[in-house]
């Protein structure tokens, strides 16, 4: 994953370098969620999301890992977390805690999982229920198959008359919709990781909740919408959003040059710094706003 002038997670990559992908197939006619897919498509490579029709099964096999899988913390979960062992081992010479590769292998998979919901509804104000069942990853190419069997849209949205169409009253209800789907895919994740990254429930969720705030953040600047994204964010997490932990937190810095500079207090630990201890966080609490400012300003801007 690229990091940009805003973008100041330091988590390891998302994705890797992906191979050249097969050609993404066409998304089912009516799709209420494909104009999002395709926008993302064209502004970020390390993500296309492939849309499965109501009678396709889910991809297995071959790098392919269902989202329920991972939830279930089994063998698929074993095997996902191996990749994020070796790369550790790979890139930085030394294995990492089990907690911590846990951490990262999260994630690699919630910061896409959660653009599946958002991204839709940041772009196009609908919003997908994706249950992990709906999902499946295939982390070197980059890839996410999904299959939207329902969401929620304005009722001045055209696609209101889609099947799979819940009509909701107004933004505020959007947001919580948002919210509520977003818990809906992530809570069986977390509790299949929950065990290997040895952190309260509490912790968890700030984990969740930085992945949501983070992911669109990236792609709003990428999208040329930094500002409405963080807009956004805030009204989505203002704070006290069970389960979600804390707020989306943005504050504005200023550079030497005037400029405006973004940034946000992370919600939890990504443990990066376990790893390359020189390499500290831009948006990790401990990191004080001198720092942050001389960093945020020599970063090219978006
Ligand atoms: S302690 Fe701060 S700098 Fe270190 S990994 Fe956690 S969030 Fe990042």
């Amino acid at each position: 994953m690229a990091v940009n002038a805003s973008q100041p997670t330091p988590a390891p990559p998302a994705t890797p370098a992906a191979p050249p992908a097969p050609a993404t197939p066409p998304a089912p006619p009516g799709s209420p969620v494909a104009d999002a897919y395709a926008r993302l498509a064209e502004v970020y490579s390390g993500l296309r999301v492939i849309e499965r029709t109501a009678h396709e099964p889910a991809p297995r096999g071959a790098g392919w890992v269902g989202a329920d899988e991972l939830a279930a913390g089994g063998p698929a979960l074993d095997a996902f977390l191996a990749w994020d062992e070796a790369q550790v081992l790979k890139d930085y010479g030394h294995r990492a805690r089990p907690d911590v590769i846990a951490s990262f292998g999260l994630h690699r998979y919630a910061w896409p999982a959660c653009l599946l919901i958002t991204l839709p509804w940041f772009l196009h104000r609908r919003v997908p229920r994706l249950p992990v069942a709906d999902v499946a990853f295939h982390r070197t190419l980059g890839r996410m198959a999904v299959r939207v069997s329902s969401f929620a849209c304005l009722p001045d949205d055209p696609a209101a008359a889609l099947p799979g169409a819940r009509v909701l009253p107004d933004e505020e209800a959007l947001r919580g919709e948002v919210r509520a789907a977003v818990a809906e895919h992530l809570t069986p994740v977390l509790e299949g990781f929950a065990p290997r990254m040895r952190r309260g429930r509490r912790a968890l969720w700030g984990t969740a909740t930085d992945e949501v705030v983070e992911s669109l953040w990236y792609l709003g600047n990428l999208l040329g919408e930094e500002q409405r994204a963080t807009a956004e964010l805030e009204a989505l997490l203002p704070g006290s959003t069970a389960p979600y932990t804390g707020a989306a937190g943005f504050r504005t810095l200023t550079g030497p040059d005037g400029r405006e500079l973004p940034t946000r207090d992370r919600a939890s630990c990504c443990l990066f710094c376990t790893v390359r201890p020189q390499d500290t966080c831009v948006t990790c609490p401990r990191t004080c706003d001198a720092d942050r400012i001389a960093r945020l300003a020599a970063a090219p801007a978006a």
